[in-house]
């Protein structure tokens, strides 16, 4: 097989050669759905999230964008309210294993399978540091009416905004 790179030194395969695998290790998505959810991952700004947010906002409720909870713990929660210590995330269905809408992929099934199940498994995680540190989680479904979320993410905010807080330790 002959390799040539392209303009910004990245190696480009011969033509004839099967581009399998994308430049994250993932395999090639094998159809367009498929395609259009693998560039979902780890999207802003997504439509259901843009939704929430601008009901949360014409609630009254300010709140910070893609921010992560915790100094050090590289885990960006999609809406965030610091002083109430919430922290909210619209779960993708693909990404995340929605039960209704979370197929896996039957090509390359054991790639995805490590993948979809290694996201999870880090959802958890991401909670139950979070919960630890003395934050609220709020997961919601990016197919769930996004009424309905914000109505859920405001009494959550409402009910934390009236907990006692905690003295915070120097660090
Ligand atoms: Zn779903």
């Amino acid at each position: 097989m002959t390799t040539t790179t392209t303009a910004d030194g990245r190696p480009r395969s011969n033509a004839r050669t099967p581009r399998s695998y994308t430049r994250t290790g993932a395999p090639a998505a094998s159809t367009p759905g498929v395609r259009s959810r693998m560039q979902s991952q780890k999207a802003r700004d997504t439509a259901p999230e843009l939704a929430v947010r601008r009901l949360l906002h014409a609630d009254g409720l300010r709140y910070r964008v893609d921010r992560a909870p915790l100094p050090g713990l590289r885990r960006r929660a999609d809406v965030i309210f610091g002083p109430a210590r919430v922290a909210v995330y619209i779960d993708g269905c693909f990404w995340h294993g929605c039960p209704e809408h979370g197929t896996r992929p039957r090509t390359n099934s054991d790639w995805w399978l490590r993948k979809l199940d290694a996201n999870r498994a880090r959802d958890a995680d991401t909670d139950r540091r979070l919960t630890e540190a003395g934050w609220a989680v709020l997961r919601a479904w990016e197919h769930e009416d996004p009424r309905s979320v914000a109505d859920r993410v405001g009494a959550l905010v409402a009910s934390t905004s009236r907990r006692p807080t905690t003295p915070r330790r120097a660090a």
